[in-house]
């Protein structure tokens, strides 16, 4: 069952960038976010109001809001952990949407937001419901869904019952994320068809890295179970500080090639987004994993051409 367009979510000035050791300038964050909106992304994880000494990249959150484009067509989001931070992110006046995250084990939970699993989906549901009364929308992500750094397996009830008890604070949606990038196409079919079925009508998002190679099969496998919005980050930044090991996000370009050429409507123009990924590429100085912005699209045929003048390799 394969759908005709699908949402994506663009999450590289946060996710993308969180995690990179030298500090990108406000100024090239805001030229990323600009780029993004410039290729067709109407939905954008801007940045995250959390503890600067924690993620030192995200202490800039109160400048990029103050320079996000002024745009009524896009949702910007805003990460936040806790209540102080929402109500950081709501003091902006930039943010449309607060992303509240809960992770589904204890071990990782305490060490990404010193919380119990259960602990952070109280949290979360408690954001929710400020986003909600702030004139805002809020978006709730289950971290670890698929594997934990720590303790391994994740039951699949166990984020279903986390989906089930987040959807009744009213999110506008409810994402289950790959953080350390272990799902596999198989578990992603089925925890996305099981999670769909007890949040119903609220949709599902997922958000993928792509640290064993399993994302672009795993963005198929979600879209065809059902998901409506797929994150993504240009040219396929991304990491997390308190999950060992994790690599980047899943590529904006390599999903919207991918996406683009099964059929699958995105509104993302392929080529700005690879312009995108070389002006990225130049702008932080060093080779993005994203494999689409080197090679480019489908090769064009010049219809005009005889064939004998067409290259060949
Ligand atoms: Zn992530």
């Amino acid at each position: 069952m394969y759908t005709n367009s699908i949402e994506m979510l663009e999450v590289s000035p946060r996710d993308g960038l969180q995690n990179e050791p030298e500090q990108v300038p406000t100024a090239t964050k805001l030229a990323l976010i600009e780029r993004a909106i410039a290729a067709g992304s109407r939905r954008i994880e801007v940045t995250s109001f959390v503890n600067p000494k924690a993620v030192p990249q995200m202490a800039d959150a109160d400048d990029v809001c103050a320079g996000l484009p002024d745009r009524d067509d896009v949702t910007y989001i805003g990460l936040v952990m806790n209540m102080r931070g929402a109500e950081r992110a709501i003091a902006t006046g930039r943010i449309n949407q607060l992303g509240a995250v809960c992770v589904a084990t204890d071990t990782f939970a305490h060490k990404n937001q010193r919380q119990t699993s259960d602990g952070s989906v109280d949290m979360a549901k408690q954001i929710i419901a400020l986003a909600k009364q702030s004139g805002l929308t809020a978006q709730a992500t289950i971290a670890a869904s698929f594997g934990c750094p720590f303790e391994g397996e994740v039951a699949e009830d166990r984020v279903v019952e986390m989906a089930a008890s987040l959807a009744q604070a009213g999110p506008v949606e409810i994402a289950l994320a790959d953080t350390i990038g272990v799902g596999n196409p198989a578990q992603v079919a089925s925890l996305v068809a099981k999670v769909r079925k007890i949040i119903d009508p609220l949709p599902v998002r997922l958000h993928f890295h792509n640290t064993r190679g399993t994302g672009l099969a795993n963005v198929w496998a979600a879209i065809g179970a059902g998901a409506s919005t797929i994150d993504a980050s240009i040219g396929g930044l991304g990491g997390c500080p308190f999950a060992p090991g994790a690599a980047g996000n899943v590529a904006t370009e390599d999903v919207a090639y991918m996406l683009e050429r099964a059929g699958v409507e995105t509104s993302l123009d392929l080529d700005a987004l690879i312009q995108t990924n070389r002006w990225f590429a130049d702008a932080m100085n060093k080779d993005l994993p994203a494999m689409v912005g080197k090679a480019g699209g489908f090769p064009r045929v010049a219809e005009d051409k005889p064939q004998d003048e067409r290259e060949v390799a």
